[in-house]
């Protein structure tokens, strides 16, 4: 068993209706690692099993060793497990300052540092930081919903769609963040409907189609295949 995250035959849905059916994947230490698949393959429902908000029904989820899967989603983010979701979930009501608060609830040292950090990382916050969250543009909602993340000092950072609603150049920005953030030693697990993109910025990736593992391999091997290409990259 290795350290990272490790999902093993993860079957889980919602109610009566099976939507991930015996899911395994595995994002090793330091690894980038993303999930591409089509509308309604089951992608956010596999993050939000990982991260606790749905309970699966078989399978298993460890990270280092760790069973995830009976533990509650606030013990499972004091493991360092933080999810950016969809949609990105931020208290509009709220400064941009305070919201980066709220993503070092489980700590109880000191956050300066850090949060100097994440003002490294974009400078747009620290500019707006008394500015109430709902006032920022889309892909700065996306930042900010990302530097909350970090403040809980994650050894795995989930991000679903991260590039969704975004513009192109804004996009690019988002990846080369997501890039620095790995290279900090942070493990992290991308689900794009952008596949290109995140298989050129990941090590690894996996199609998910039906709730089902349809391919997995290196990112270089998965942009070059055939069916990837055709399905995924909108070539013909
Ligand atoms: P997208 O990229 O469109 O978000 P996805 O791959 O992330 O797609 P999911 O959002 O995980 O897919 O949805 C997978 C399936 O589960 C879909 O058929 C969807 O209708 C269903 N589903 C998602 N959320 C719920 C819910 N809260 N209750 C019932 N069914 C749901």
């Amino acid at each position: 068993m290795g350290t990272g995250l490790e999902v093993r035959g993860l079957t889980a849905g919602y109610g009566q209706i099976e939507v991930l059916h015996q899911v395994n994947l595995h994002v090793g230490a330091g690894e980038l690692v993303t999930v591409i698949g089509p509308n309604g393959a089951g992608k956010s429902t596999l993050l939000r099993t990982i991260s606790g908000l749905i309970r699966p029904t078989a399978g298993e989820v460890l990270l280092d060793n760790r069973r995830l899967d009976r533990l509650s989603a606030d013990l499972i983010v004091r493991t360092g497990l933080m999810h950016v979701p969809e949609g990105r979930r931020i208290f509009s009501r709220l400064t941009v300052l305070e919201n980066l608060e709220m993503g070092a609830y489980t700590r109880n040292d000191r956050i300066e540092t850090d949060l100097e950090d994440i003002f490294n990382l974009f400078p747009i916050l620290k500019e707006r930081r008394y500015q109430r969250a709902g006032t920022l543009s889309g892909g700065e909602q996306q930042m900010l919903a990302i530097g909350r993340a970090l403040l809980g000092k994650p050894r795995l950072l989930v991000l679903d769609e991260p590039s969704m609603g975004l513009a192109p150049l804004i996009v690019q920005s988002i990846f080369q963040i997501i890039e620095r953030i790995r290279s900090q030693g942070v493990m992290v697990l991308l689900v794009e409907q952008n596949a290109l993109q995140a298989l050129k910025l990941a090590d690894r990736g996996y199609v998910l189609e039906n709730g089902r593992i349809a391919l997995e391999g290196p990112a270089n091997e998965l942009l070059v295949c055939e069916e990837v290409r055709r399905s995924y990259l909108g070539e013909s």
